[in-house]
């Protein structure tokens, strides 16, 4: 259905519902979708200049929940925003309030520290065929070369796609894969085992570079 509408060219905005439990396929009535498939949405909708609106960031509540979560451990609220400020085409996440101080709360995080967001336990309930797919949320920083593993991972995936734009802002870049000095700390860094040394000789020769 989305694809369908996203065909018509009518659309500026998406709402959608993304979370880990949803992008992982582990249950819920809006986890639609291969593992595979869910990515390749968000960079069509970047690509084409579709926003997207972040509903369910929480997956109704129980992915705060080691109880209820699908993964039986809880996230916090601002671990699944930042997840979902990291996927290509969302620009926004509209996470539900019942009182002020939930808005309060959900408000901190425009203070929260990198620690607070980071989502890299992810990496352990990560399905075996996500494993090996940059998801762009750079816990494998600081490179030494001084390169931004994660935005440059993401416009690679975007040029992939057809996307003029990532190409341009890739180009536009201080450091860029050809700077990488494969020295592996991102590989040994990163929760989902992506080996980024492979991958920036990849983006490198993609790129003409
Ligand atoms: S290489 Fe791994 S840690 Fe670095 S941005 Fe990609 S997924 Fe995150
Ligand atoms: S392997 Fe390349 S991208 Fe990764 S930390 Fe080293 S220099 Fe940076």
């Amino acid at each position: 259905m989305v694809y369908e509408v996203l065909d018509s060219g009518i659309l500026d905005m998406l709402m959608f519902s993304i979370n880990p439990a949803y992008d992982y396929q582990k249950e819920g009535d809006y986890a639609i979708g291969g593992v595979n498939e869910r990515p390749n949405l968000y960079r069509r909708c970047e690509s084409e200049g579709v926003g997207i609106s972040v509903m369910k960031a929480f997956a109704g509540g129980q992915l705060l929940n080691a109880k209820t979560s699908p993964f039986g451990k809880a996230l916090t609220e601002y671990q699944c925003i930042q997840y979902a400020l990291d996927k290509p085409g969302v620009i926004t996440v509209l996470p539900g309030v019942r009182s002020c101080q939930d808005l309060r709360r959900i408000l901190g995080f425009t203070d929260a520290l990198p620690k607070e967001k980071d989502y890299s336990i992810l990496g352990t309930f990560a399905p075996q065929e996500a494993k090996g797919a940059c998801v762009y949320c750079n816990h494998c920083q600081p490179c030494p070369a001084g390169l931004d593993v994660g935005l440059i991972n993401k416009y690679y995936d975007l040029a992939l796609t057809g996307d003029d734009l990532a190409k341009y802002h890739y180009v536009s870049l201080n450091k860029k894969a050809k700077d990488c000095i494969q020295c592996g700390h991102c590989d040994s860094r990163c929760p989902f085992h992506v080996s980024q040394v492979e991958r920036m000789e990849k983006i490198r020769e993609y790129f003409g570079e």
